[in-house]
């Protein structure tokens, strides 16, 4: 398969007390090598319903997911333990798939001093910024070595300046150390200034109703914070802007 993941005619019905929720309807979509695919969808639309189909947490009602590599998830909230250090909180996912070697160590210990989160390590949660907590996040899920990124909302929690910041961070992070990634928002402009392609959600049932690639012209290495200055940009924006209004 020359793709990372090939989603095919997935839906997913909830059965709760109040009766059948069909929340995605024929989803198709597929993750290239090498990109950060954006979802950009309104508030209860079936984001996180589709990563975590993506992940194995939940089953799909029908349809085919096909996954090529290594799943790591960074969910919403940092989900650090703010009883253990930094270094505890990192380590945990190979903890616990009992992956910690001394080599995973030596690794995790290169991605926190690249990082800038070295200093930190014997510290705890409650003491670090909260885009120190998200870099942490997203160490603890390099830490496994995945191969694919799941990244759902990651900055959401964030206020606008540390968001611009760390969401520069994590980009050159994922380009870096080569990984794909999907991403979640409801942030047109995040979405534009991060992925390579944006599918777009109509709202429930979601199915994607429309596909973006991105190409914008930006004079020095991409990052974020650069693609937002580019003549494309607001072309974009206004696209996807009026793509997501007419679901409302
Ligand atoms: P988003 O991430 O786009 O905000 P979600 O995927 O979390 O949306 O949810 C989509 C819809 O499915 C919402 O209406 C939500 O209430 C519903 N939903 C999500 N998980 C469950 C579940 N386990 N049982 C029943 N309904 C659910
Ligand atoms: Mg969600």
């Amino acid at each position: 398969m020359e793709n990372r993941m090939e989603v095919s005619n997935v839906s997913k019905r909830f059965y709760t007390d109040e009766g059948e929720l069909l929340v995605l309807n024929r989803l198709n979509l597929e993750l290239k090598k090498g990109e950060i695919l954006g979802i950009l969808g309104p508030s209860g639309s079936g984001k996180s319903t589709i990563l975590n189909i993506l992940a194995h947490i939940l089953e799909p009602t029908s349809g085919e997911v096909t996954i090529n590599g290594q799943i790591g998830y960074m969910f919403q909230r940092d989900h650090l333990l703010e009883w253990r250090t930094i270094m505890d909180n990192v380590l945990i996912g190979l903890e616990i798939q009992k992956k910690l070697t001394d080599e995973a160590k030596e690794r995790v210990e290169e991605l926190l001093k690249t990082y800038g989160l070295w200093d930190f390590r014997t510290r705890y949660p409650n003491e670090l910024s909260g885009g120190m907590r998200q870099r942490a996040a997203l160490i603890r899920t390099l830490a496994t070595s995945p191969d694919i990124l799941l990244l759902d909302e990651p900055f959401s929690a964030l206020d606008y300046q540390t968001r611009l910041m760390v969401s520069d961070d994590i980009y050159q992070i994922i380009k870096k150390e080569n990984k794909e990634a999907v991403l979640v928002t409801h942030d047109i402009a995040e979405a534009i200034s991060m992925c390579d392609r944006i599918c777009v959600l109509t709202s429930r049932p979601a199915t994607i109703k429309s596909t973006y690639a991105i190409e914008l012209s930006v004079t020095r290495e991409k990052t974020p914070l650069i693609s937002r200055k580019s003549p494309e940009f607001s072309h974009y924006f206004d696209v996807l802007w009026k793509e997501l209004e007419h679901n409302e």
